[in-house]
């Protein structure tokens, strides 16, 4: 395995919670955010922004 430094960090994705496109990808510290990450963000292909909620990355 890997070393145990680096492991807390998850690289997750960003899904559109209205089309349910993919975004964003980004970086999150198991540390310091429990649960799942719920953003804000600007959705390209309705041209506004929605609610992203953190996806797994295929
Ligand atoms: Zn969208």
């Amino acid at each position: 395995m890997a070393k145990a430094k680096g492991k807390t960090v998850e690289l997750i994705a960003l899904q559109c919670t209205e089309c349910n496109n993919r975004n964003y990808t980004t970086k999150k510290n198991k540390k310091n955010i429990q649960g799942k990450l719920e953003l804000k963000k600007y959705c390209p292909s309705e041209r506004k922004h929605t609610l992203h909620r953190e996806t797994k990355v295929k």
